[in-house]
């Protein structure tokens, strides 16, 4: 039974981590790499989140398939108006649904020399390409636009790193608009979700989560969520932000 609260567990989630496919994101973050410092550090879920590409979460996911740690694919798309905002999946063919999505509304070729190399590797660490996208640009597309595609591919919409004073929703647009209807917000490691959330929030009831947006190996895991779930997937994560079903986030 789906609501049955004896079979749930809690589960330690890192939702927001880059690879060595974001122009920043340091080389160390090969796929491989990440899952398996995740891993080593005990986080139950992890999700693969470059700018604006999936290129590599197939690759961490089938890593993390041999690690028994769950992977979810994702990205963190920058909108029109400059805000990040992470979009989380279950399945790879809808994570890249969605960069196909972004990828027709993003412009620009990437400079290496002045943004960083975007590095796809596979799961045993060979480099397979460098992206040749401007990764770090910003999507020809509004939020509401894209929490609505993100929702239409039964994805996760979450604000990322809405204490940060650049690309964040709130530096950006100076609140949350009510009606844009976000699965949860994130704030960095730099604040605690219990204290910072209401503060942030103004009000909103929106669920307020907390990840490393790691781009450097020492990173990863640096702050976590603990979610009590059934299983580890974006329907369980759903009902725990929205505290149904006996699932929830634990504090
Ligand atoms: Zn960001
Ligand atoms: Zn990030």
């Amino acid at each position: 039974m789906d609501d049955n609260v004896t079979d749930l567990h809690l589960y330690r989630a890192d939702l927001h981590i880059h690879t060595c496919l974001s122009p920043c994101g340091d080389w160390d973050m090969t796929p491989r790499a990440v899952t398996e410092l995740a891993k080593e550090r005990r986080l139950d879920i992890i999700a693969v989140t470059d700018h604006n590409s999936a290129e590599n979460a197939g690759a961490a996911l089938e890593r993390g398939r041999a690690l028994n740690i769950s992977v979810l694919p994702g990205m963190e798309i920058c909108s029109m108006e400059e805000v990040h905002l992470v979009a989380l999946f279950d399945t790879i063919t809808q994570a890249l649904a969605m960069q196909e999505f972004v990828y027709n509304r993003l412009q620009g070729e990437n400079n290496p020399d002045v943004f960083g190399y975007q590095v796809v590797a596979n799961a045993e660490d060979e480099v397979l390409d460098q992206n040749p996208r401007l990764l770090i640009g910003a999507v020809k597309v509004d939020l509401n636009t894209l929490v609505t595609k993100i929702h239409e591919l039964d994805g996760l919409a979450i604000a990322a790193h809405i204490d940060k004073n650049v690309y964040s929703i709130t530096s950006q647009l100076g609140f949350i608009p009510p009606d844009l209807p976000l699965d949860a917000v994130e704030v960095s490691y730099r604040s605690r979700p219990e204290e910072a959330g209401p503060r942030l929030l103004m009000g909103l009831k929106i669920p307020c989560i907390t990840s490393s947006d790691a781009h450097f190996t020492g990173e990863i895991g640096r702050v976590s969520t603990k979610f009590l779930l059934k299983t580890p997937c974006i329907q369980e994560i759903k009902w725990a932000l929205e505290g149904k079903k006996g699932r929830k986030i634990v504090r």
